[in-house]
């Protein structure tokens, strides 16, 4: 089944039928006309996967935004880029030529299934390729929905949406792509990329990990603890750019959690677990996980949890120690750690000795204290005074680095991981003579004759 679907899709992009400019800019409108009409049915999925409240400022807005782009800006990101040239090439053509790469395979995360899914497809529709969708079978409300909505949208054969879980998506790993895009867990990353090198297929990783957030302790805390507070407990902590723990000097740290606390009253009420702003796990498995991670802990705000509807309180937990089992993995749910560093060296310390994380987040109103973290650390991306707003600008490529991902994507970027492109040098045939200094033989021996 999935192998008839791959060789269907790579069939149908050897026709030339997703080359044209326009055949794009039509499918990439049609996609827009989906997520317009379909708003409230996809609201109601994320509803039921997620408990997601907030369906068009999570998932959808920066979707259309990447659309919009795309069709406006197509025809300039598709055009030959005439590059500098050399005294033997002067009076030729040089230039690089996007070009498609075939037929490539996008597989999503359930965390923000919509997004995750679509915004890679964007491009690579935009770039002309053949793309063959693979929503996260644990948002399997949102998985049936695209594979009911999509073919009514897009090119069937050119688009297709393949449903499942492992066994699928192994069947799909198998078989021949030119790019494979996926999105997820790091362990499950090693097999894509295990799978991609089979064939040579070049990969983009989006992965995870644990991401840092340094609060130094001359800022405005209030401020700084309720941006914090957003990003972490947006879609109950599942965000793959969360702060996933705070670092921060011991004279601080209670007024940090105490900061947390008023953010919490003022965007949940007294008791999250009724607010309908506040979400819950996707499931039992990693409800067990985020609860497991818990254990042992004393928590200084939040630590109720409900295993029936899977809820689990905004939580904080104070003075963890560096090595405790809380900053061994990423937590991916609504519990925020405080470790405490005695200052900004030991924060870089902290950071630079474990793997490269998705974003680092810095809380500062001291240049150099933002300079220093800024060239002493390195990650997928960074923001300052702020919690994962670098992810909303199109401008900035989005992706991880070293073990929290690699390639990147949005607007351009999107478009140029999905593209060859292709060294162009167009000669004439004319001006023989500037060419024989290479042809043999050499001057020595010509010099002989
Ligand atoms: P997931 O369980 O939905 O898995 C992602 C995809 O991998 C799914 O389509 C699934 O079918 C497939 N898959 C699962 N097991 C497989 C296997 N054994 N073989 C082949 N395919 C398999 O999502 P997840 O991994 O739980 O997502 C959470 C992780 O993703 C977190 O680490 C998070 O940080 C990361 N993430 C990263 C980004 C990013 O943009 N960098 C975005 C969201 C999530």
């Amino acid at each position: 089944m999935e192998m008839q679907v791959v060789q269907r899709a790579r069939e149908t992009f050897l026709t030339r039928r997703s080359r044209p400019l326009e055949f794009r800019v039509q499918q990439l409108k049609s996609l827009q006309r989906m997520i317009t009409d379909r708003q409230g049915e996809i609201a109601t999925a994320l509803k039921q996967d997620i408990n997601r409240y907030d369906t068009p400022l999570l998932e959808l807005i920066g979707l259309e935004n990447e659309i919009s782009l795309a069709v406006s800006k197509l025809a300039q990101w598709d055009a030959p880029r005439p590059v500098e040239k050399s005294l033997l090439t002067i009076s030729d053509q040089v230039y690089i030529q996007p070009e498609p790469l075939g037929v490539v395979l996008i597989i999503g995360a359930w965390n923000y299934p919509w997004a995750l899914t679509l915004q890679p497809l964007v491009g690579a529709i935009a770039a002309g390729n053949a793309a063959v969708v693979k929503p996260s079978e644990l948002s399997e409300y949102s998985a049936s929905l695209l594979k009911a909505l999509l073919p009514r949208y897009l090119d069937q054969e050119l688009y297709p949406v393949v449903c499942g879980g492992v066994s699928e998506t192994q069947e799909l790993l198998r078989q021949r792509f030119d790019h494979i895009f996926y999105t997820g867990n790091s362990t499950v990353g090693k097999l894509v990329m295990e799978a991609a090198a089979r064939h040579l297929t070049p990969v983009t990783l989006e992965l995870g990990g644990k991401s840092p957030c340094y609060i130094d302790k001359d800022v405005d805390l209030r401020v700084a603890c309720r941006r914090i507070t957003w990003g972490k407990f947006v879609n109950c902590g599942q965000t793959c750019i969360a702060p996933d723990y705070i670092l921060c000097e011991p004279s601080i740290q209670n007024r940090v959690v105490e900061g947390i606390r008023q953010t919490l009253l003022e965007f949940y009420g007294p008791d999250p677990k009724s607010s309908p702003d506040y979400g819950r796990i996707i499931n039992q498995r990693h409800f067990n996980r985020v609860m497991a991670l818990l254990d042992g802990y004393t928590a200084a705000l939040g630590g109720q949890s409900d295993s029936s509807q899977r809820y689990i309180a905004p939580t904080v937990v104070k003075d963890v120690p560096p090595y405790a089992r809380l900053m061994q993995e990423e937590i991916f749910g609504p519990l925020l750690p405080i470790v405490t560093i005695s200052d900004v060296d030991d924060a870089i310390h902290f950071i630079s000795e474990r793997e490269k994380p998705l974003a680092i987040y810095v809380f500062s109103s001291n240049k150099k204290v933002i300079k220093r973290m800024l060239a002493e650390t390195t990650s997928g991306g960074v923001t300052v005074n702020d919690v994962m707003m670098h992810y909303t600008l199109n401008s900035l490529p989005f992706g991880g680095v070293g073990q929290s991902g690699t390639g990147r994507y949005h607007g351009k970027h999107t478009f140029d991981q999905f593209s060859h492109h292709r060294a162009c040098l167009v000669k004439s045939l004319g001006m023989e003579r500037v060419n024989m200094p290479r042809y043999p033989p050499q001057n020595h021996q010509k010099a002989r004759r």
